[in-house]
């Protein structure tokens, strides 16, 4: 399949290459075709698919063909859950709409309105939003929906998940009844289908991925380690890779803090994105990630969402996530569209119940052993079902001292066992 078997428009080919895509990706190939039949979606896609073009482009065509700028009001509304995805998808809309004449804005919070109710005011086709400061443009009158097509709802559990619900339901209530509607959520509880059932008419399905599953492109390896030895893990990891590329995940802002200031002192230049930073300090944050300025990013789920940074080479969870989907989400950060990627967890003992609950979701998680600071041993470690605890009767090394480290336990990954993996 092609991008030209999709029947796209000859501008939106081009930038479609000039982007250096050569196919569509799955969740592309099925959606587009359904989307140009003015047919309501509900997707089913991890993170990483491409499901930002999979919307983008027919909708673009769409309102290209049905010359969306001679009308007045805005026609299209996709609301995602945090900033950094809004102005994703703003910045594909700008790549994807390259000629096309269709305007398009995003609004979202942390920033002054100031430059958002100019360009509302000089008339958009496109309004990307986060459901928040959307509700406050609209109560301000700066934002109408009555003339809306096309309405997205991105990455819904997310959403849901941060208490966008009512949010999201008072904007639904603005919305004109016939509309198209695009519904994509990575996971699909029950309450997400209840949603989507009360939104959507004859939706088709789309489902590219089993939701909850890892990408088969991502490595995932976990290190058990005490709570107390994970940044110098960290530095050991990071010292024997070469230009690592680094996503960092903790649990809490001010654990992402303390991150990146106990690495300066080890010269690892780190920043930390969470909501506590203002908006501009995140993106600048962000830009010195993606210009490599900066090798590592520590961020907080919440920061994290939806960040298209294409060339992650590493997502090291320094601390569990407590819902495993969490930790799906996070490790689609890296391997995104066909490349590989590594997926590093510690785990300290107390965190082994979240572990278990991982490995319930992606079977392909693989223990390294015989790092420096390798707390598998330890007492805290609970009973696994049919014997999986059980170890190796080959000898290991507490690797403490430096003669213990060498031969092929030298590699970073340390020691990869069969019989340990979770596989
Ligand atoms: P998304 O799931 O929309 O966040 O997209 C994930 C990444 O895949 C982004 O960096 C896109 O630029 C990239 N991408 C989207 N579609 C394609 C494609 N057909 N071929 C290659 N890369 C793509």
């Amino acid at each position: 399949m092609t991008f030209e078997n999709l029947n796209l428009l000859p501008q939106i080919l081009v930038s479609l290459k000039t982007k250096g895509y050569t196919q569509p990706t799955p969740i592309q190939e099925k959606s587009i075709p359904h989307i140009l039949a003015g047919k309501d979606i509900c997707g089913s896609a991890q993170t990483g698919t491409g499901k930002t073009a999979a919307f983008a482009v027919p909708m673009l065509q769409l309102l290209f063909n049905s010359k969306a700028h001679q009308r007045k009001g805005i026609k299209a509304l996709i609301l995602a859950p945090t900033r950094e995805l809004a102005q994703q998808i703003s910045d594909s809309f700008r790549d994807y709409g390259k000629g096309l004449h269709i305007r398009h804005t995003v609004v979202y919070g942390g920033v002054s309105q100031h430059g958002q109710t100019n360009a509302l005011r000089s008339g958009v086709d496109i309004v990307i939003a986060t459901p928040g400061r959307l509700l406050d443009l609209m109560n301000q009158g700066f934002v109408h929906l009555n003339t809306i097509e096309f309405f997205v709802l991105d990455e819904v559990d997310r959403m849901l998940d941060m208490g966008f619900i009512n949010d999201i339901k008072k904007i639904i209530a603005k919305l004109p009844v016939k509309k198209q509607t695009l519904f994509f959520s990575a996971t699909m509880p029950v309450e997400i289908k209840k949603l989507s059932d009360s939104l959507l008419k004859n939706p088709v399905i789309v489902q590219t991925t089993p939701a909850s599953t890892a990408a088969v492109t991502v490595k995932q390896y976990v290190y058990h380690v005490k709570s107390e030895n994970k940044k110098a893990l960290l530095t050991y990891i990071l010292t024997k890779e070469v230009k690592p590329h680094v996503l960092v995940f903790t649990r809490t802002k001010r654990g992402a803090d303390k991150l990146a200031k106990s690495l300066s002192v080890d010269r690892i230049k780190a920043e930390a994105i969470h909501g506590n930073k203002s908006q501009n300090a995140r993106q600048k944050a962000l830009d010195r990630f993606k210009n490599r300025n900066i090798s590592m990013l520590i961020a907080t789920d919440v920061a994290s969402r939806g960040l298209d940074i294409t060339d992650i080479s590493h997502v090291i969870n320094f601390d569990l996530p407590e819902e495993a989907e969490t930790y799906i989400h996070r490790i689609g950060r890296t391997g995104r569209a066909g490349a590989t990627g590594i997926a590093i967890s510690f785990c300290s003992p107390d965190e082994r119940g979240q572990l278990r609950d991982i490995i319930k979701l992606t079977k392909n998680i693989e223990v390294v052993e015989g790092h420096p600071y390798d707390a598998s041993q330890s007492s805290e470690e609970p009973r696994r079902k049919n014997g999986q605890q059980q170890r190796r009767s080959a000898p290991r090394r507490n690797n403490s001292g430096s003669g213990g480290n060498s031969g092929s336990n030298s590699n970073w990954r340390g020691r990869r066992t069969n019989d340990r993996s979770y596989r």
